[in-house]
Parts: structure tokens; C-alpha cells; sequence
């Protein structure tokens, strides 16, 4: 029907306007090519013009027939499976934050605070993004890695095109709402990191793909190689890893963290030099609009919570640090004696420490008031914030309708919309127990801690941080199966 309707047209044209200049018209995606009345358009305006026209219909690419992913041959399905199932230890990955809008003739779009691979976002809503890797091939030889040189495992790779066109394709179905690419290191840093710009390039600039992009950058990358990745992903991360060097040391010898905090270092020079352009030229191009995340894995080596907390807080100094991502280490080499013998990873753990990374971030707690030098660990049976009230009863009970914004937000029971809309409404009314209720103040935990009009029980100062422990624990208790060895480092014989 196509190549019928170019013949058509090119004859007609070349008869009519046979000496006439030609101008060429490129109809640009191939989508676009559907719609006859675009085409009528075009020649109804050269014949008003007398214009010569020369229509140039762009073959549709086998690998972008309705039919590909049907059809979609048994070595790329493949891949497909390898590459997935290698990417998903990768945790750093959540709600972007960014928002890109659709531009005409360009494919989908990102809405603020989308997020990633089956993971919630802030607001609760479940996205989901192509989580995949470049390559399993890998020239390091990571102890907690599956995909480690040493690993006898089916290893590919996918190439460029493959890769790209299957991300337009899934988004296409609705299947996915964005991309996180991560990737093993083949040859070199700088050849992987390459390798995976052209493929978020090619989305970009080749198939104007406005969805989310949230790119691994190679540990060791060039600065210039960084800099090209930050123009068109939305989010860039390269992973610690392990909290301290020492530890690094002992798990990937061949890794350090000057290699991890360099590159980090040129993403956040590029948002702060991005940021002066945005100033001075309102369309220059966004350089990483969502900014730098990282990964720390949790409980494969001895590092203390407080130490992992600190590693944290280091990096929340540099603002483009939007999120560090604690991963429970799973245990996938079993047989490497450097790594401790855990069978279930540490998922309450991971679960404390994200807990506290929330208290640094938006309740001005800093990583030392949320664990003791005595007890470096967090307490898996309570919350960080609970632990640190429990730790501190003289600093309660609070006055709600009288304290600061920063202790009312210490409170236990009391979140961040909680506490700002009781700074607003004290200043109308004096509030008690019900109206604390309708705020959404969890009265059940904050009836310890607290003194308003009329509230009916007594608060930690009367009963003993123990019995407020005990009641707030026993039934929390009762419903969950914990791993009481989650913070022992069972390491073989
Ligand atoms: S460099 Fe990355 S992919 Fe390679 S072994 Fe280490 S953690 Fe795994």
C-alpha cells in the first residue's frame, strides 16, 4: 500500500513538474507514514505552489515491524533472559523525580516522579522500567557478584540496536515506562560506557523517546564519556558497593573508591555547570535533571550501621545526591569463604536502614544521633526514630501545641505533612487527641510521647521506655517471622 502510494505520487510529480526544483520533504518517524491525509496535504500544497515535492518514505527497519517482538528469534529471546535475570541485584533504582514532556513527533513521557522497575514510587503508585543489562561479560571478579569473571554462567551481549529497539518496542506495548541500563565491564570502562551511551542515544535523538532513563555509569568511566551519559539519561548512579575501602579491598581488589567517587564527582560538577546555563539560555539541554544515586550493599561485610550511615550522610552533602540504595546482601557465591554465610538476606535490616537514610533526609536527625558508638546497630525491633525517643525519654513529653517544628517532628507517630499541618492549625485552635486523629497523627505511638488538651493516657515520663517498648513491640512481634541472625556475620570455617 505504501510503496503503491510513493510510486503513484512520484510519477505524478515527476510528469508534472518534470524542470521544476524539488523539495524535499523527509517524513521523519515512520509511524507517520500511516496517515494519508498528511500525504494529501503535502500534495494538494505543491500543486496550490506549483512546488515540486519529493515525498522520501523511509523503509520501515525489519526490527520495527508489528511483528518483531512476535517474531522475535530465539538467540535475542535469549538474551533477553540472561540479561534480565543478571540486572536484577542492581536495587538503585526508584522514583525519578524528573519530568519530561512529549515533544510533537516524539514517543511518550515522563511524569514527575515515576520510578522504576515494579518498585513504588513516593506517592505509593508501582511503575515499572526495563531493567536490563548491556552485557553479563565481565572483566572483574566481584565476591558478591553473580556476574563475576570467575562465575561459570551463560554470558551475552546484546548489541546496540537490539537493545534500543526492544526498549521502543516494550514502551510501544505499554509494557514498560522507562529504562534502567546497567551493564557488566567489557574491555574497558570507557568501551562499555560507550557502548551504553549509543543506546541511550539512539533512544533519544533516533526515536525521540521521552520516557525515563536511568543509566549506570561505569566505575573508572572518563570524564567525557560521564558528561556525554548526563545529556541524555535522566538519572546516572555508579555504585560504592562496599562502605569502606578496606572491605572493597577484600571483595573486589580490583576496584577502589576513588574510582566510584570520581565519576561521581563529574556529575555533580556537570548539574552545577548545567544549572548556570539553565540560567543564561532557558533551552539549553538538561544535564542528569534527576540527579545521582548510589548502592551500598548491607550485611556482606562488617561494616556497622553507623558506619553505613555515615557513609551516607557524606554523600546527602552533595546536593546532587538524590538517593543512596541499601541492598541486603544476597547470597549468591556460596562457595567464596570471604562472605559470610547467610541464607536469607537481610531484608529487615535493608528495611531499618532505609528507615534511617528517611530520618537524615527529611527529619533532620544526622547519622550519629540514630545509632550509639555503644551500639553501632540499628535495632530490628523497632523503628529508627521509635529507637532514638526510646534512647532519649527526657526529651518528652512534647507539647504539640507548643514546640518546635523540629521536635514535633521527632515525635514518634508524627510524619512530615502531620507535623507542618500541626504548626498550621495550632495557630487557629488548641489541639487535642481528636484533632491530632483527623491529621493523621498515629495516636497508638504518639500517645507516649505527647501532651495536647485532653489526652487520655499517660506518656513515657510516667510509664518506663521499657513498657512503652514492650507495648509498642508485642504485637508487631507476634505477626512478623524475623531472622534473629541478621546482624551476625556467620562467616565459614
Ligand atoms: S564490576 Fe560489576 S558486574 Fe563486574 S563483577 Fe563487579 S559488580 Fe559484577
Amino acid at each position: 500500500m505504501i510503496e503503491l502510494s510513493e510510486i503513484l505520487i512520484g510519477r505524478f510529480l515527476r510528469k508534472k513538474w518534470k524542470k521544476q526544483s524539488v523539495q524535499k520533504t523527509i517524513i521523519r518517524s515512520p509511524e507517520n507514514y500511516f496517515s494519508t491525509i498528511k500525504l494529501s496535504i503535502y500534495v494538494i500544497i505543491s500543486i496550490y505552489y506549483k512546488n515540486g515535492i519529493q515525498i522520501l518514505i523511509p523503509r520501515k527497519p525489519a526490527y520495527l515491524q508489528k511483528s518483531y517482538l512476535r517474531n522475535m528469534n530465539d538467540a535475542t529471546l535469549q538474551k533477553l533472559k540472561i540479561l534480565a535475570e543478571s540486572a536484577k541485584y542492581d536495587v538503585s533504582c526508584a522514583s525519578s523525580g524528573t519530568v519530561r514532556g512529549n515533544k510533537s513527533g516524539g514517543l511518550g513521557n515522563t511524569v514527575g516522579g515515576m520510578g522504576i522497575c515494579h518498585s513504588f514510587t513516593e506517592d505509593g503508585r508501582c511503575v515499572a522500567l526495563f531493567k536490563i543489562m548491556l552485557t553479563n561479560h565481565c572483566i572483574y571478579d566481584c565476591a558478591y557478584c553473580v556476574n563475576r569473571r570467575s562465575n561459570d554462567i551463560p554470558r551475552t551481549a546484546f548489541t546496540v540496536d537490539e537493545l534500543t529497539t526492544l526498549t521502543i518496542e516494550f514502551y510501544r506495548r505499554n509494557y514498560i515506562e522507562g529504562l534502567f541500563l546497567s551493564s557488566g565491564v567489557m574491555q574497558n570502562p570507557d568501551y562499555t560506557m560507550e557502548r551504553m551511551i549509543r543506546v541511550v542515544k539512539n533512544l533519544r535523538v533516533i526515536h525521540r523517546f521521552n520516557g525515563y532513563i536511568h543509566m549506570k555509569s561505569i566505575p573508572g568511566a572518563s570524564r567525557e564519556l560521564v558528561r556525554e551519559a548526563g545529556m541524555y539519561a535522566d538519572r546516572l548512579s555508579v555504585n560504592i558497593e562496599i562502605p569502606t575501602e578496606e572491605n572493597l579491598k577484600l571483595l573486589a581488589p580490583e576496584k577502589d573508591h576513588q574510582s566510584v567517587f570520581k565519576p561521581m564527582s563529574y556529575i555533580h560538577q556537570g548539574m552545577i555547570e548545567n544549572m548556570e546555563e539553565q540560567k543564561k539560555y532557558r533551552h539549553a539541554p538538561r544535564f542528569v535533571p534527576a540527579g545521582q544515586s548510589t548502592q551500598m550493599i548491607v550485611g556482606a561485610t562488617s561494616e556497622t550501621d553507623r558506619e553505613i550511615l555515615s557513609v551516607s550522610s557524606m554523600l546527602y552533602r552533595q546536593p546532587s545526591m538524590k538517593r543512596v540504595y541499601y541492598s541486603g546482601y544476597v547470597p549468591v557465591n556460596h562457595f567464596d569463604e570471604r562472605l559470610p554465610a547467610l541464607q536469607v538476606p537481610p531484608l529487615v535490616r535493608e528495611n531499618r536502614l532505609y528507615q534511617a537514610d528517611w530520618l537524615m533526609r527529611f527529619y533532620y536527625f544526622s547519622a550519629d544521633e540514630i545509632t550509639e558508638s555503644e551500639r553501632p546497630n540499628l535495632d530490628l525491633d523497632v523503628d529508627p526514630k521509635l529507637g532514638w525517643a526510646l534512647r532519649h525519654p527526657e526529651k518528652f513529653p512534647v507539647d504539640i501545641n507548643k514546640a518546635d517544628y523540629e521536635m514535633i517532628l521527632r515525635t514518634p507517630g508524627i510524619g512530615v505533612k502531620s507535623a507542618q499541618m500541626i504548626v498550621a492549625s495550632r495557630q487557629h485552635t488548641k489541639l487535642g487527641y481528636w484533632e491530632l486523629k483527623k491529621i493523621g497523627v498515629v495516636m497508638k505511638r504518639a500517645q507516649y510521647f505527647i501532651t495536647c488538651n485532653e489526652l487520655p493516657t499517660f506518656t513515657i515520663q510516667e510509664a518506663r521506655p521499657e513498657y512503652v517498648r514492650k507495648a509498642l513491640t508485642q504485637k508487631a512481634n507476634d505477626k512478623k517471622r524475623k531472622n534473629p541472625d541478621q546482624l551476625l556475620l556467620n562467616f565459614p570455617e
